[in-house]
């Protein structure tokens, strides 16, 4: 183990160096005509990882394709074998004129380097391959079977990566799914995120008159859907901040004393987050703090409201429709359809008798969590420790990675997320960074990972 990290400290420069030969491709999944960069970048990734000693293949999908590198498998049958899951593909670079140094030329400032895709994610992926070269080139005992899986659609929803895990299912049979993709608190903070919110997403319509009327010749004696919408989601939720769907919380697994006391161990600072914001004041459900109501609780949120005149001046109109577009973020152990099931039941009974209401399909996705008590989280939060040299913090995150459920469907595996990127490095943002220090901490992780996850294996 000494040698495998004398390894990676000898070898920094270097690491640095082909950190910048990746990211000067201009792999942008979301446009077209970068079709041939994915391709050239993936080319560049097989390359590399066969240089590392891994057995690789480049498999066609039919987007961009996948690329699958291997640790040499070992002679002795029932090794833990673990799954790496990274992406090469970047979200697109524009506003160019806002980039203090251009997206694909990347330039190093202080302990950062600029450039589109640095800490999302090639830098990120790269830590765990620089970790396994650093292995198999100082002959040290690897504990276990390693699979790469980098895909090149991340950015643009993952379409062909549950076909492709469901046709390879058996190769891919795993212990645990390992990634790198999520944030951190800060380097003294090194982060572990244990749960994802889920979401059910929907359109509602209320449909009065068969055209907009007039509203001095017909007002008062028909009822506006426009006002019939606000009186229908203003019931949705309570002054205490809660939804009164009935039943909405009956699945929502409570938090127990050990999450709640680390989520008290996560830096924050109302006020400065209020004035982030730039809201008046903070508003949430009552009885939780702001760290526990954007992670940890399910919400009621109206995204769009659309009804009426919208242009110049007035127009004295009773509108012939409303509408909104209604996304509630769900929580462990909330399940996406039963709650669609509950909020349809519940708007359709206290939906004004006046107006009708129409219920649109949306998406769904479910929430994610695995056990803090898991040897696997206690593995990982090992190696968090042992590499940043500080108390890792496990974390519950507001959003989703709808891949995460894929890997848990599909495989039957959970997911460690272990994030390497800062706040501040910009991520989908103008002057994306990712801190060296952190690529550095990143591959000494990586390589203390193995032999702690295959401990408990
Ligand atoms: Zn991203």
């Amino acid at each position: 183990m000494h040698n495998v990290l004398t390894y990676l400290h000898e070898n920094e420069t270097r690491f640095i160096d082909e950190l910048c030969q990746y990211v000067r491709f201009p792999s942008v999944s979301a446009q077209p005509q970068h079709r041939k960069d994915l391709a050239a970048c993936a080319t560049w990734l097989v390359r590399r990882c066969r240089q590392i000693g891994l057995e690789t293949k480049l498999c066609a999908t039919p987007g961009n394709p996948v690329v699958i590198a291997r640790t040499p498998r070992a002679k002795s049958k029932g090794r833990p074998h673990f799954l790496v899951y990274g992406h090469y593909d970047v979200q697109p670079p524009e506003p160019f004129e806002l980039w203090k140094s251009p997206p694909f030329e990347p330039s190093v400032k202080g302990s950062s380097l600029y450039a589109r895709g640095a800490s999302d994610n090639k830098g990120q992926h790269l830590a765990h391959l620089n970790a396994i070269e650093a292995y198999l080139k100082t002959g040290a005992q690897l504990p276990c079977d390693i699979t790469f899986v980098i895909e090149g659609e991340e950015e643009v929803g993952s379409a062909h990566l549950a076909p492709f895990l469901r046709k390879n299912r058996s190769e891919l049979r795993c212990d645990t799914v390992v990634i790198s993709d999520t944030s951190m608190i800060g380097p003294r903070h090194p982060t572990l995120t244990y749960s994802l919110r889920g979401l059910c997403a929907m359109e509602i319509k209320l449909h009065g008159p068969s055209r907009d009327l007039h509203s001095g010749l017909f007002g008062g004696t028909v009822d506006n859907p426009a006002m019939a919408l606000c009186q229908l989601l203003g019931q949705m939720r309570d002054k205490k901040g809660r939804v009164t769907v009935p039943g909405f919380y009956d699945d929502v697994r409570p938090l127990s004393p050990y999450e709640r006391k680390q989520m008290t161990r996560q830096p924050f600072n109302p006020r400065a987050y209020q004035k982030f914001l730039g809201v008046p004041k903070l508003f949430g459900e009552l009885g939780y703090a702001p760290i526990e109501q954007r992670s940890a609780r399910p919400t009621f949120e109206i995204n769009g409201l659309t009804s009426g005149y919208q242009g110049h001046g007035s127009k004295t109109i009773i509108p012939a429709w409303a509408s909104a577009k209604l996304t509630l973020r769900l929580v462990p152990n909330q399940n996406p359809a039963r709650i669609r099931q509950l909020v349809v039941q519940h708007l359709r009974k206290v939906c004004p008798p006046a107006v009708r209401l129409e219920i649109s399909d949306g998406h769904g996705g479910e929430p994610y969590i695995v056990s803090l008590e898991s040897n696997y989280v206690q593995a990982a939060l090992g190696a968090l420790r042992k590499a940043f040299g500080y108390e890792p913090i496990p974390v519950r995150e507001g959003g989703s990675i709808p891949i995460v459920n894929d890997f848990k469907k599909i495989l039957k595996v959970d997911t460690l997320l272990l994030g390497l990127a800062l706040p501040d490095d910009n991520a989908h943002s103008p002057n994306e960074k990712f801190d060296l220090g952190v690529f550095a901490k990143g591959m000494q992780m990586s390589a203390c990972l193995w032999q702690e996850l295959a401990a408990v294996s």
